[in-house]
This record gives C-alpha cells, sequence and structure tokens, in this order.
C-alpha cells in the first residue's frame, strides 16, 4: 500500500497540528546551534549530531564553531586541524567532506552557503535529507526531512515495512514526509519530529503515553513499535588483527598519516605490521634501531562492518641514520609532552594515553 496516497490534507494537518504543540512546549530550543541559527551552523551540527548523541556533539560544536567561525575560516583551515577538532567524534569522512564542501562553498559561491537545495546535495556529504534540513531550519524553506529519528516515527506511524538499510523503505516513506510536513511552521516541525524520534519514539521502549500523536498511531494500536522499522538482518561482524608499532625516541612517537579513503583518513595514525618477526626489519626502513620493546594491552575496536583486534607494541628507538623517512609530509614526530594539532582516532588516543601514564609510573 501506498500510505501517502492515503494521507488527505485534513490528516496531515492533525497530525502536524499535534507534533508543533508537542514541540511548542517539550521541543528542545535551547541547544547551541539553535541560537542565532545560520545555514553554516546548522550545517556543522547536523553533521555533527549523525550517528552522535547531543550530549557528545555540544562541547564538539562549540570549539569547532570558535576555532572555524565562518565557512571560510572552515576552507582555509589545514585538514589536519579540522580533524584535530574532530579526534573522538569518529567517522572522520565526515570532517573530510565538511572541509571539501567548504572550499567549494569559498571558491565557487563567495564563501556564502548556496540556498538552492540542488546545489546543496551536490555538496560533499551532504544527502537530501541534510540539506532539506539546513535550508528548513535556518531559512525556512518548505523541505520535508528524513533522518534515522523521523523514519522510525513515520515507520511506527503508518507501519510501513522494511529497514534502514534498504533503498525501497527510504523511498517509501519520502512521499510520507512530503506529505505531512507543511508550509508554515516548517523549521519548528522539522525539529519536533528530530526531536520526537530522540526523545519520544525512541528505538527501544519508546514513550508512546507521551507522544502527541499516540492516537493515530498504527504501531501503537497493533502494539507492533518494537517490529518497526524492522531489524537489519544480523551479518557477523568479520574480525581482523594488527600489530600497531609505536616508535618513540625522545619523547616523541612516530605516527603517518593515513591516504584520504578507507578507515582513518587523513588521521595520523601507529605504523601496523602483520607478524612482529617484522618489527626490526620494517623500523630498520625508518633508519631506527630497536633498543627495547614494551607490549602494551591489547583492545578491540570496532568499525561498523568489522571488529579490529589491536596489539600495540612500544619501540624505544634509536636513530641509525638522519635519512630517517622518504616522504617527510606524511610523517610526524608526535610530542608526547605537547598539545598537538592532529587529528587521532579514538584508537591511537587510547594508545597515547597508557604511554603516558607509563611515563609517570
Ligand atoms: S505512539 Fe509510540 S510508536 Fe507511535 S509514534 Fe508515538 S511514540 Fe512512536
Amino acid at each position: 500500500m501506498n500510505q501517502s496516497t492515503d494521507i488527505t490534507a485534513a490528516s496531515a494537518s492533525h497530525f502536524n497540528q499535534n507534533i508543533l504543540s508537542w514541540f511548542h512546549q517539550q521541543g528542545r530550543k535551547h541547544l547551541p546551534w539553535q541560537q542565532n541559527k545560520t545555514p553554516y551552523r546548522v550545517w556543522i551540527s547536523e553533521i555533527m549530531l549523525q550517528q552522535t548523541q547531543v550530549a557528545t556533539v555540544i562541547p564538539y560544536y562549540q570549539r569547532f564553531m570558535e576555532s572555524f567561525p565562518t565557512i571560510t575560516d572552515l576552507a582555509n583551515a589545514d585538514e589536519d586541524n579540522v580533524l584535530h577538532h574532530w579526534t573522538g567524534l569518529g567517522y572522520y569522512a565526515r570532517a573530510r567532506n565538511l572541509h571539501k564542501a567548504a572550499k567549494i562553498i569559498r571558491d565557487e559561491y563567495r564563501g556564502k552557503f548556496p540556498e538552492h537545495i540542488e546545489q546543496v546535495v551536490a555538496l560533499p556529504g551532504i544527502g537530501r535529507s541534510t540539506a532539506g534540513a539546513i535550508l528548513s531550519l535556518s531559512l525556512k524553506q518548505h523541505h520535508a526531512i528524513l533522518d534515522g529519528n523521523v523514519k522510525r516515527v513515520l515507520a511506527r506511524y503508518y507501519l510501513v515495512e522494511g529497514h534502514n538499510a534498504q533503498a525501497k523503505f527510504e523511498k517509501a516513506l519520502w512521499p510520507i514526509a512530503e506529505a505531512l510536513t507543511p508550509k508554515k511552521e516548517v523549521e519548528h516541525f522539522n525539529q519536533a519530529m528530530m526531536d520526537m524520534g530522540a526523545m519520544i519514539c525512541t528505538r527501544t521502549k519508546p514513550l508512546c503515553q507521551q507522544c502527541p500523536v499516540m492516537a493515530g498511531c498504527l504501531a501503537f494500536a497493533a502494539n507492533e513499535q518494537a517490529n518497526f522499522p524492522q531489524k537489519k538482518p544480523k551479518k557477523t561482524t568479520p574480525v581482523r588483527q594488527t600489530i600497531m608499532v609505536i616508535p618513540r625516541l625522545n619523547n616523541q612517537v612516530l605516527m603517518k598519516k593515513r591516504p584520504p579513503a578507507g578507515i582513518w583518513g587523513g588521521l595520523y595514525c601507529f605504523l601496523e605490521i602483520e607478524q612482529t618477526a617484522a618489527l626490526n626489519q620494517t623500523l630498520a626502513d625508518y633508519g631506527l634501531v630497536v633498543e627495547k620493546t614494551t607490549k602494551l594491552t591489547e583492545f578491540r575496536h570496532t568499525f561498523s562492518h568489522f571488529h579490529l583486534d589491536i596489539e600495540p607494541i612500544l619501540v624505544d628507538c634509536t636513530l641509525s641514520t638522519n635519512n630517517l623517512i622518504n616522504e617527510p609530509a606524511q610523517y610526524k614526530w608526535y610530542k608526547l609532552d605537547d598539545s598537538n594539532t592532529l587529528g587521532l582516532a579514538a584508537s591511537t588516543c587510547k594508545i597515547l594515553a597508557e604511554i603516558n601514564e607509563l611515563v609517570l609510573l
């Protein structure tokens, strides 16, 4: 059944009036990106909020906006500095795309965020829903949104079958979102739908008794909330192993910038080897002589599609040659007792914290 064809103007109006009155009483209105709203401020918040909770995002957002108050400031920043502001937030492609898009806006739009949805979705890292959110929340343009929270509310309200990884699920939901989105107060309605999904129609144990649209919700009537959206069929997550080598020299550790694509793209990480037998030769290639090795705590880092079991080894070294590294731009001696401005993955920070603890012992 195509539910959107069944949504009359009257039922859409009933739905959005209930959502709007709830928003006026209970919606979130005091978050940092809801003050002095501009497309740039909303854009940064929308990207940070993908896959990340509001409470985690707030301090990152504030630091980011202090360092890069305008799109041009962001565009002119060094990529390492942008990634440094993202350290710990994960999904680093988001930061690289923000930086790329800021350069496009600086060069093609004279630093002013574009105001046509086609121009916005053409920017790296911005999909249809994010573009709609930016333009509706900051400029009150009439666009529907369909982020994970909104998908959940609509799938339950109309019992739309499917799960988030299916294109047909999204295809079925867009016309519904469009039919329900009002022309007036679109900025409040879209914010309310995101808040509803985050605060009331939560993934587990939705608070249906506090829901402003409970009376019309098909999942509530059928007691089917837990089954909508459906769960993505489980696949066993593969496990990979790596040995991370951390050469230490004069209280500095050697890191290498990773290529832009792939995991931890563009971040500085430790060297990796497949077998400990390769340790001495690998460091010799860098002009380093192994003096002492210390096994650090092994741990597992989980990515969206695999687990990575990491075995870190701290290696105290001496220099065998001044000709240390062929491509200096990709390598950095990271000062352990200094404030650095590099983008680091959470697992790199974890290893650094252990090394710093060892230094204090
Ligand atoms: S009644 Fe429950 S399941 Fe339905 S939209 Fe509201 S919170 Fe979600």
